[in-house]
């Protein structure tokens, strides 16, 4: 079971990385495109500037995907199945909760999950 205080040391690194997200959010993909986009290419050249646009969306994406992750471990904090294993039930180090708050599942579950979804892939 987590400590009060380690709960709280949680509750702050990820309300600080549900800020951080939420600050770039507000940023549009398509004014991201223009910075991810090489320097070096013709600004004229059409494909290079689609592909530019892509990637930005492709880092929201991403950033809402993280943001479900963040609101969800927050709520697991609330309601005391932070740090839980999801598949095994299992509490899950303080080392890897601390390198990744977001994780639902721990070290060996992970790994399982990893080698069937590499087993998956072939
Ligand atoms: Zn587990």
């Amino acid at each position: 079971m987590l400590s009060e205080r380690k709960k709280a040391y949680f509750r702050k690194i990820l309300s600080r990385m549900l800020d951080d997200l939420k600050a770039k959010a507000d940023v549009p993909a398509t004014s991201l495109a223009p910075l991810l986009r090489d320097e070096s290419l013709d600004f004229a050249d059409q494909a290079s500037m689609e592909s530019g646009t892509d990637m930005a969306l492709h880092i929201k994406e991403r950033e809402a995907r993280l943001v479900l992750k963040v609101t969800d471990a927050l709520e697991r904090l609330e309601n005391g199945t932070f740090g839980i294993c999801e598949e095994c039930g299992e509490e899950i180090s303080m080392k890897r909760l601390e390198a990744r708050p977001v994780t639902t599942l721990c070290i060996q579950c992970k790994r399982k999950q990893e080698i069937e979804e590499k087993l998956r892939g072939l």
